[in-house]
C-alpha cells in the first residue's frame, strides 16, 4: 500500500487542491492531507477552520486522511512511515518546489516528492481566492461549495457595510 502526503497551508483549500487530490488518488492508495501549523504566517482561517473546511469537501472518501502537523515535513513523513510527498505543479511553480523537493530530500533520503500537474485549475492559489472575495468577486466556481460559505462569512460584514 502506498501512501503520500499531501502538504500545505490550505488557507483555504481550492478546487486547485482538489483535483491535485482526485489524480493523487489514481496513482496512491491513501493521501494524507496535512495542514502545516506555521507559527510565523497567520492566515485568513484558523488551523481549525482549514481542517474542517478540507473535511467538508473531501466527505465521506475512506482513502484520504485529515491531520495537521508542525516542524519540518520530513519529520512528519518519518513519524507516519509514509515515503511520498504529492505536490501540485503549476506554472510558475517549478523553481521554487524544486528546490523545496531537494532540500527534503537532502534532510531525508528516504522520502520522495511527486508531482501532479495542475489542470483547469492551473490560476488558482488560495492567496488569489482570498483577494479575489475579499473585494466582492465571485470564486464559487474555482472553490468547493464549504469554503465558499466560510469565505462569505468572513467577508459579510465587508459587504454589507459596500
Ligand atoms: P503553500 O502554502 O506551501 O504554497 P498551498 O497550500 O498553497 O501550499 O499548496 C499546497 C500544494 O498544492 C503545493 O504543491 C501547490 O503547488 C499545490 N497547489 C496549489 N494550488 C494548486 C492548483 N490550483 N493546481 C495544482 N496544484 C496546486
Amino acid at each position: 500500500m502506498t501512501i503520500a502526503i499531501y502538504a500545505g497551508s490550505f488557507d483555504p483549500i481550492t478546487n486547485g487542491h482538489m483535483s491535485v487530490i482526485s489524480s493523487g488518488l489514481i496513482v496512491f492508495d491513501r493521501i494524507i492531507v496535512a495542514v502545516l501549523i506555521n507559527p510565523g504566517k497567520n492566515g485568513l482561517f484558523s488551523i481549525d477552520e482549514r481542517l474542517q473546511m478540507i473535511r467538508e469537501s473531501v466527505g465521506e472518501e475512506p482513502r484520504i486522511d485529515v491531520d495537521r502537523f508542525d516542524g519540518l515535513l520530513v519529520e512528519y513523513a518519518k513519524k507516519k512511515d509514509v515515503r511520498v510527498v504529492l505536490r501540485g505543479l503549476r506554472t510558475g511553480d517549478f523553481e521554487s518546489e524544486l528546490r523545496m523537493a531537494n532540500m527534503n530530500r537532502h534532510l531525508n533520503k528516504g522520502v520522495e516528492t511527486v508531482f501532479i500537474a495542475a489542470n483547469d485549475y492551473f490560476f488558482v492559489s488560495s492567496s488569489l481566492v482570498k483577494e479575489a472575495a475579499s473585494l466582492g468577486g465571485n470564486v464559487s466556481d474555482v472553490v468547493p461549495a464549504p469554503v465558499m460559505k466560510m469565505l462569505e462569512k468572513k467577508y459579510a460584514s465587508r459587504f454589507n457595510k459596500g
